[in-house]
């Protein structure tokens, strides 16, 4: 879409094994899935209104900005727009292909202009500018479950949701994770009332709770207040959790002092977040969409060091508000709660052996559990990008990570020139903090598109990406 009116482009590559918008989590069609981010922040276009909400509107659906829709229609936005964005280019004379492969690195071209990608079948591409869009797919087996992976009772991965579905009504299921694609499977499987579901993770932190995820139309987190935080200040985590507090009560109603409630059971928590949530008492949920921006925008400049380790000291205090669910999920996660069908555990397995009708799993204090499948909802990672000899090598390798600028121009040395591949979405994962959202790859595709205007010639006269 972003480049479908950039001048002077030859020909477009479209590289990918699957089709667009059928990926992991746009590709789902169960209604129940729905987004955890609304339609205002959902859109292919991160700037002005949401390009999501006049697709939905000029098709009749009755939604709001605020509004988390069925995953399944974001899919069928992606199809229909980036169809439209081909015709559009196809219909300036760009040749568009669809290349239907896996691609496995880049290299430079042998006579200096531009690129080949290397696909896992043999061929090659070539173009003159790469874009690097690769998600983050890649499943993230845990270490337990790596000696089993194959087994017909093991599910390596709730999507697509077809296998979870096919369970047995009187399934006894082990889910490991209580993240967001743990709460899809429970959402799922826990449809048919035979089923007994438990959601375990060491922690058994399940996100926060929001009816809303948009942007506002007053900054609470002013540029003066990002360039006064200083990544070597001994008192920076104070500094950003004040800053933060203040960004909150903002929001709150006149008089209301909102409490942050980050401990307990994850099952008190989930119902007293749900409780407050349906007092719209959450003044937080408000904050949210800058402080994603914010930090994507300050924080991508700091030392990467000092800025993983903030991330990393931080992510208690905001990582379950970033990726909160909607309140309809979580209310019913609560009734399956209620009903006994679902149990949220801290502790993660000792031991997971197979038998002949299941699993046997050993817990942290020694006891014992059977289990007819397990479900493993430990989340996804994008593939490794590694500096070869020759060039980059996509999902496997060893070698150093290549280094990525705010221009999402990577650098295959790090004294050497950007060259024209862009690292987007979960690829920029090194540099942008926070990238596992539909409005940062647009953010991405945005820079990028702006970068191939004016667009660079090749000797042969053809511009190809
Ligand atoms: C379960 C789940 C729920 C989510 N819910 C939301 C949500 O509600 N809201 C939100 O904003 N975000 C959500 N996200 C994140 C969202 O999916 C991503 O931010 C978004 O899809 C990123 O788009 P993308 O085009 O950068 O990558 P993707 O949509 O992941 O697309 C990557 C593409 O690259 C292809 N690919 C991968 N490797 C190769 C290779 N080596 N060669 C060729 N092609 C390759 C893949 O097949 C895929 O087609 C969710 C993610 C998950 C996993």
């Amino acid at each position: 879409m972003h480049i479908a009116r950039v001048p002077g482009l030859d020909c477009v590559d479209l590289v990918a094994p699957g089709t667009a918008g059928l990926g992991t989590a746009f590709g789902v069609t169960d209604p129940a899935l729905l987004c955890n981010t609304s339609v205002d922040v959902t859109s292919l276009k991160a700037q002005g209104p949401s390009d999501f909400l006049d697709y939905l509107a000029a098709r009749g659906h009755s939604v709001g900005p605020d509004d988390f829709v069925p995953r399944s229609l974001v899919g069928q936005y992606c199809r229909e727009r980036l169809s439209r964005a081909l015709r559009q280019l196809q219909a300036r004379g760009v040749e568009v292909r669809r290349i239907a492969r896996h691609a496995t690195g880049v290299t430079p071209a042998p006579d200096g202009h531009g690129y080949r990608v290397a696909l896992r079948d043999g061929d090659t591409v070539t173009g003159t500018d790469i874009a690097l869009c690769l998600g983050a797919d890649e499943l993230v087996l845990p270490p337990a479950l790596r000696p089993f992976d194959g087994h017909p009772r093991l599910i390596d991965s709730p999507y697509p949701t077809e296998r979870l579905r096919r369970l047995p009504e009187d399934a006894r299921v082990l889910v490991l994770g209580s993240k967001l694609s743990a709460i899809d499977t429970a959402l799922i499987l826990c449809r048919v009332p035979g089923r007994r579901i438990t959601l375990v993770s060491p922690s058994a932190v399940l996100p926060a709770v929001r009816t809303r995820l948009r942007r506002m139309p007053v900054t609470r987190l002013s540029e003066a207040d990002w360039n006064s935080l200083d990544p070597q200040d001994p008192a920076l985590d104070t500094r950003i959790a004040r800053l933060l507090l203040k960004a909150v009560h903002g929001c709150a109603a006149p008089g209301a002092a909102p409490r942050a409630h980050v401990t307990g059971l994850a099952e008190e928590l989930l119902r007293l977040e749900t409780q407050l949530a349906r007092d719209r008492t959450i003044p937080w949920q408000d904050v949210i969409a800058e402080l994603i921006d914010g930090l994507n925008t300050h924080v991508r400049d700091w030392d990467p060091e000092q800025r993983d380790a903030l991330l990393l000291r931080c992510k208690r205090l905001i990582s379950r508000y970033i990726s909160a669910i909607p309140l309809s999920n979580a209310q019913r996660l609560l009734s399956f709660l209620d009903s006994g069908q679902l149990t949220v555990a801290s502790w993660s397995p000792e031991e997971i052996r197979p038998t002949a009708d299941g699993w046997q799993v050993r817990l942290p204090d020694g006891g014992e559990e059977r289990f007819s499948h397990v479900v493993a909802a430990t989340g996804f990672r994008a593939p490794r990008l590694s500096v070869t000899d020759g060039g980059l090598r996509i999902g496997s390798g060893d070698g150093p990570v290549p280094d990525i600028g705010n221009d999402l121009r990577l650098r295959l040395a790090p004294s050497g020139p950007p060259e024209r591949i862009w690292a987007l979405g979960a690829c920029a994962g090194s540099r942008y903090p926070i990238v596992n959202y539909l409005r940062a790859s647009a953010q991405h595709a945005a820079t990028v598109a702006a970068q191939l205007f004016p667009p660079v010639t090749a000797s042969s006269g053809r511009t190809s990406s």
